[in-house]
């Protein structure tokens, strides 16, 4: 109840009697034939996932391993429709240099994409953030303006539901019509907050995923699908089909007919596949959406709950809170006053460290952290249906305590 490291959901438990009967049957969902029946369940699923955050429901899609492989499978998806010319067959060497979009708050997986696929990571263009640490669209804009006069080919943008250090929501809408009036693929990682979508309070940022050409989530993470289970949705079936197929002569299979089988082997990167659309389906199945209504929603109430009672103690500052993470740092009543000065700042930072080393060799709670503006600070992040309203309570009295035994403790050392 009480872990709120990293985005690592608790598992659902009906998903563990999924992942059992999967490797029971062992289908290969890599072709029709091979899996009908999990073949069928799986494109459900990602209807059903679809449907749940408000995307197009006749989107295509597939499950993947987690979210970076399912931000891969939109940034090639990107990559090959907007590239302007076979990206696939000729590679990125030798042409308009491709351009790619994203706030300094994006997950490292733009950088692997960037990397693994051919641009190169300095193909990026890393966007300033504003004070809620939300992509700044004015800055998006003049940096396309920039690189397109230079004779660079503007490929994709990258907007964010929910950042991995603070649950930050990039202004979707607004990128969307920059991505619009500037011919860009718009991909939306929503990795974490993707599904938050599905609260009836969502924000219209946040809503704003439906008008994205693509879309990453975890369902490992707020589904609660035991890992590894990521989903991408792209707005345009055939995009998927045009960035991945394949047909070789050694699998005879029916491609061409009024209703065509779905071979998923032609619609990702993997060839082989297991069934981890089972464990999916069966909570969707078990809890519904009403079922992830109120536990998403706990989550962020929680959440809540924590920021406002770790800001209620004396000895915090507090920083953000979205979604269902919630960020701040101890500082000791001696060091408040000079707060902002270099050395507090540097003692501080060492101290918010060495306090995370103190939490986790505790085992009463288990935080992670983030880089704030050059601050070391405290991060929880709840995904968990075992977190209580008494868990998150009795955060500032525990980490205070731990703290002040370790701030006494860099005093001796120092
Ligand atoms: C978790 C996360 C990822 C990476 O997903 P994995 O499942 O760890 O591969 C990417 N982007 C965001 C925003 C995330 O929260």
């Amino acid at each position: 109840p009480r872990f709120w490291g990293y985005i690592t959901s608790s598992a659902a438990p009906i998903g563990a009697l999924g992942d059992f009967l999967a490797a029971t049957v062992n289908p290969n969902v890599g072709g029709w034939p091979l899996s009908p029946m999990a073949t069928e369940i799986e494109r459900q699923t990602v209807k059903w996932i679809a449907e749940l955050i408000g995307y197009p429901s006749d989107c295509g899609g597939l499950l993947v391993s987690g979210g970076n492989m399912a931000n891969f499978v939109g940034f090639l998806a990107a990559r090959k429709a907007r590239a302007g010319w076979d990206i696939r067959a000729h590679g990125t060497a030798g042409d308009s240099p491709l351009r790619v979009y994203a706030s300094e708050e994006t997950h490292t997986w733009s950088q692997k994409a960037a990397d693994l696929f051919g641009l190169g990571t300095d193909s990026i263009r890393w966007i300033p953030t504003d004070g809620r640490l939300r992509l700044d669209t004015g800055k998006l804009l003049a940096q396309i303006k920039k690189d397109r006069q230079a004779g660079a080919r503007p490929l994709l943008v990258v907007g964010t539901a929910g950042s991995v250090s603070s649950g930050a929501i990039d202004p979707l809408p607004e990128i969307a019509s920059i991505c619009r009036d500037h011919e860009l693929w718009f991909h939306v990682d929503g990795a974490y907050g993707g599904v938050a979508a599905v609260l009836p309070e969502a924000s219209a940022d946040l809503r704003g995923l439906r008008l994205a050409d693509s879309v990453a989530v975890d369902p490992h993470k707020w589904l609660y699908a035991p890992i590894e289970a990521g989903c991408t949705l792209v707005r345009n079936p055939a995009h998927l089909l045009d960035a991945f197929s394949y047909r070789p002569p050694y699998y005879h299979l029916k491609y061409e007919s009024a209703d065509p089988e779905t071979n998923y082997f032609e619609q990702g990167p993997q060839n082989t596949r297991g069934f981890r659309a089972l464990k999916v389906w069966l909570g969707l199945k078990q809890v519904g959406r009403q079922g992830y209504v109120t536990m998403i929603r706990d989550d962020i109430r929680l959440a809540g709950d924590m920021h406002r009672a770790v800001a209620a103690h004396p000895e915090f500052e507090m920083f953000h809170q979205e979604l269902s993470i919630s960020t701040f740092r101890y500082v000791p009543r001696r060091l408040s006053a000079t707060r902002g000065e270099p050395e507090t700042e540097a003692w501080l930072n060492r101290l918010n460290a060495e306090l995370l080393g103190a939490i986790h060799a505790s085992g009463e709670l288990y935080l992670t952290n983030a880089v704030i503006d050059g601050r070391f600070v405290l991060r929880a992040c709840i995904v968990n249906f075992r977190t209580s309203r008494a868990d998150v309570e009795a955060v500032p009295s525990i980490v205070a305590r731990l703290g002040a035994v370790v701030d006494e403790r860099l005093g001796r050392e120092s």
